[in-house]
């Protein structure tokens, strides 16, 4: 299967306004220009290091995603250019991100990584702790960030009940943070589902789904 075939048969999988991320993490360029030449623009990584990178050589129309863990000693490095940082879990990287866009005189898109699987070993803000961040005075001061929703990973599980519940505790959440008012705070974008699980994400009302393996293959590394 050659990456364009895989590309388009997600794509013709999926509804018009459903947004994909092509997540690239591990593939070479040369990959990720086989997706370009079939018409994708928005791509993922994990690393900011390797997407910096790829940023560089890469034709400057595309669109960079922060998917990954998100360490606040390397935000500098991605953002002139990042497009959103999936990954947000505190109030001190909104606040490192803010302070490296100033600097480039940009507005940087976030979502906050919710925890909404059952293994405790996802990273993310329990619902409660995204509660606080949004009420939190501090928000009403970062005027470089915009929160445009939330990013969550279901349980790695065969079972569709568990992941189903759990990606409608997001996107009910979405719906109720609509009663925190920040000027920085437009929750409409809700990311979740990935290779094996976007479909059911769609159905529970995911606007953008991670895509990797599905599209380029297994990954080259465990
Ligand atoms: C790797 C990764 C994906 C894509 O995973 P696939 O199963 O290969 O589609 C999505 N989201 C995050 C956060 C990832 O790290």
């Amino acid at each position: 299967m050659s990456i364009a075939k895989n590309l388009l048969e997600v794509q013709n999988s999926i509804p018009k306004n459903t947004t994909l991320i092509a997540v690239s993490k591990t593939k070479p360029v040369e990959a990720i220009l086989e997706a370009y030449k079939a018409g994708q623009r928005i791509f993922g990584e994990n690393k900011i290091q390797e997407m910096v990178e790829k940023y560089h050589e890469l034709p400057k129309d595309i669109e960079w995603h922060m998917i990954g863990h998100l360490q606040s000693n390397k935000v500098k490095f991605m953002a002139e250019f990042v497009n959103l940082i999936h990954g947000v879990d505190s109030l001190k990287k909104l606040k490192e991100i803010n302070k490296q866009a100033l600097k480039h005189n940009r507005t940087i898109n976030c979502l906050l990584q919710i925890k909404i699987a059952r293994e405790d070993s996802k990273f993310g803000l329990s619902i409660n702790e995204a509660e606080n961040l949004l009420k939190s005075d501090d928000l009403q001061t970062l005027k470089n960030i915009n929160i445009t929703g939330f990013m969550g990973m279901a349980s790695f599980t065969e079972n569709e009940t568990i992941i189903r519940t759990e990606f409608k505790t997001l996107k009910n959440f979405l719906n109720s943070s609509k009663i925190y008012t920040s000027f920085n705070f437009k929750p409409v974008t809700l990311s979740m589902g990935m290779s094996g699980d976007y479909k059911i994400a769609i159905e529970e009302g995911s606007t953008m789904i991670r895509v990797g393996s599905a599209i380029f293959g297994i990954r080259n590394y465990i």
